[in-house]
């Protein structure tokens, strides 16, 4: 298998996938997985493990792909909204050690669960932590 990786193996055409996109630097396909119905895998060709270990022009290739395809699916699905997720580590729920973002349509209604679990927030905290974090 391409570089030991799932995810260059789909690359490189050796397992099959159900591709919605692809151009020389970016492939896309659906979860076998799904979350949702179209829930859609973007990647770039060229492997790197997570976000932090990508270049630059890699995540730019792809975050243009994720925005051509996410646009794609809300309008030929179609879906009311979309979640993009991409997790990085095993602690975040990285289970495919290539970079890929998903796209996770969203169709509203009760059935459509999107908790991500959100806490009221202590503004003091809120304040200590963005004083800790600022980059500006
Ligand atoms: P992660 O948890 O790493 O963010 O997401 C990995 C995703 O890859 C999972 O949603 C999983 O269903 C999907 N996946 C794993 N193996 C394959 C595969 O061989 N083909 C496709 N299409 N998706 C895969
Ligand atoms: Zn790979």
């Amino acid at each position: 298998m391409t570089n030991n990786c799932v995810f260059c193996a789909i690359a490189a055409g050796e397992i099959p996938s159900f591709k919605i996109y692809e151009d020389e630097n970016v492939l896309a396909y659906l979860d076998i997985n799904p979350f949702s119905n179209g829930h859609t895998l973007v990647i770039p060709k060229a492997h790197s493990s997570c976000l932090l270990d990508s270049s630059d022009d890699s995540l730019a290739y792809v975050i243009a792909a994720v925005k051509k395809v996410a646009n794609h699916i809300k309008t030929v699905l179609p879906c009311d909204g979309f979640n993009i997720l991409q997790n990085n580590g095993a602690a975040a729920g990285q289970s495919v050690n290539h970079l890929h973002f998903h796209i996770v349509p969203r169709f509203g209604g009760a059935n459509d669960n999107i908790e991500f679990c959100s806490q009221k927030g202590d503004m003091e905290e809120l304040k200590k932590l963005a004083e800790k974090l600022r980059m500006i």
